[in-house]
């Protein structure tokens, strides 16, 4: 999609520190970091939200899941970590291409804010 922020990183057109890429997706750090690790795992594919994931989806989806505990253990996040996605207004969700945050180097609390 031409006008995402998203998609014109995981195009290179705007600039980011990538912690991975493959075929399929890319992980970067985020602009505003909440933890000492702050990275967001996202599908080159513009989705626009887990409400808008396909079953059709199924395989990319399953895809970016299982690379969590490869991305996690590169950044050295071996006490543990969490992993978020926000979802609609009611979510916090801002940008609108979907995305998982990585958090993590921190403890975390429950219930989130
Ligand atoms: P959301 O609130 O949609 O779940 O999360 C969007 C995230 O994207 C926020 O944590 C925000 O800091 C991050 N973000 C927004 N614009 C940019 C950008 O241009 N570059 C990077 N690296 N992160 C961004
Ligand atoms: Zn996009």
């Amino acid at each position: 999609m031409s006008d995402c922020i998203f998609c014109k990183i995981a195009n290179k057109e705007i600039p980011a520190t990538i912690v991975y890429e493959d075929q399929d997706m890319i992980a970067f750090n985020d602009l505003e970091p909440q933890a000492p690790v702050h990275v967001l795992l996202i599908p080159k594919k513009h989705i626009e939200s887990m409400d808008d994931i396909k079953d059709s989806d199924k395989e990319l989806i399953g895809h970016i899941m299982c690379k969590v505990k490869e991305i996690a253990s590169k950044l050295e996040l071996e006490n543990g970590y969490r992993l978020v996605g926000n979802c609609g207004e009611d979510g916090y969700q801002t940008v609108m291409h979907l995305h998982f945050h990585l958090l993590g180097k921190r403890k975390m609390t429950w219930p989130p804010g």
